[in-house]
């Protein structure tokens, strides 16, 4: 990367998308991105996972990315993937911004570069929609779910990188004993108190993730209730069970598989 490039406003190509998936969530989830919001990321969204599939990476045109790490949810396992994710940008990407995804989610990627473009790559920035978590020596500290997903600029993760290359980010989260996106948080700034404050503008929370002004979207049962988005059509809960295709044929309606004005 070119640092001149650097000091320009971000467009689709500064982003690297990442996105957490496992050999499970191949069809029932992937499937609906490649259909939906992928199309309008094609070169910037990797798939890291943990089963060989060559009929879906060649269907994400080589961006399904097979990690070395195990199947299941445990810590290690998500954190493994969480390595791979940064290793891959940093050796191949590098750009100004790193976003993370889980595979559940629906990314508006308009709104998630003109967000973007707000914020210097040069600066300290982690974006992120935050919760609070007291697991470190019970002081509390903020981080961004991951499930939301979270951006940080460029300058951040060369920042990061004492605590991130060579197997490093695995490492802290068994030292700290906190899920992958908590120690996300930790090493981005929670090793110095300040940064939690915002002094040097590290911390740079907000509610744009998940909400207002909307750049992600999840789907999923929680309590025996199917949280999702609430909007009317074109499709049905039962043809559009996650409502991703209504958003994006809300989105782009032009997209040849959505139904044509004419046609509603
Ligand atoms: N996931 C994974 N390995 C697994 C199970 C899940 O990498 O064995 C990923 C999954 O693809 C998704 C994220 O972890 O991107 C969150 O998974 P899920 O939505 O099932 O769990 P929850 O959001 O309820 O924690």
């Amino acid at each position: 990367e070119d640092p001149r490039r650097l000091h320009n406003l971000t467009v689709l190509e500064d982003v690297f998308i990442s996105i957490k998936t496992t050999g499970d969530y191949h069809e029932a989830r992937v499937t609906l991105l490649i259909d939906t919001w992928f199309q309008n990321a094609k070169k910037q969204v990797h798939f890291f996972t943990d089963r060989e599939d060559n009929e879906l990476n060649e269907r994400l045109g080589g961006h399904l990315i097979k990690t070395a790490c195990e199947t299941g949810h445990q810590r290690t396992k998500l954190c493994c993937k969480m390595q791979a994710e940064l290793d891959f940008f940093v050796k191949n990407f590098n750009t100004k911004w790193f976003c993370h995804f889980d595979d559940d989610n629906y990314v508006n990627v308009h709104t998630l570069v003109k967000t973007l473009k707000k914020f210097n790559p040069l600066e300290n920035v982690y974006l992120g929609r935050p919760s609070l978590t007291k697991a470190m020596e019970r002081k509390k500290f903020w981080f961004a779910t991951g499930g939301a997903g979270f951006c940080l600029s460029h300058a951040l993760v060369a920042r990061m990188s004492p605590h991130i290359s060579d197997g490093k980010f695995a490492d802290s989260c068994e030292r700290v004993k906190v899920p992958d996106d908590c120690t996300i948080g930790f090493i981005s700034g929670g090793r110095i108190e300040l940064y939690l404050r915002g002094k040097y503008g590290v911390l740079q929370s907000n509610t744009l993730f998940k909400g207002d002004p909307e750049i992600s979207f999840s789907h999923g049962y929680f309590g025996g209730r199917y949280n999702r988005i609430n909007i009317a059509g074109p499709f049905d809960t039962e043809q559009d069970p996650t409502r991703f295709k209504s958003i994006h044929c809300l989105l782009y309606p032009e997209t040849g598989w959505c139904p044509k004005s004419e046609d509603v």
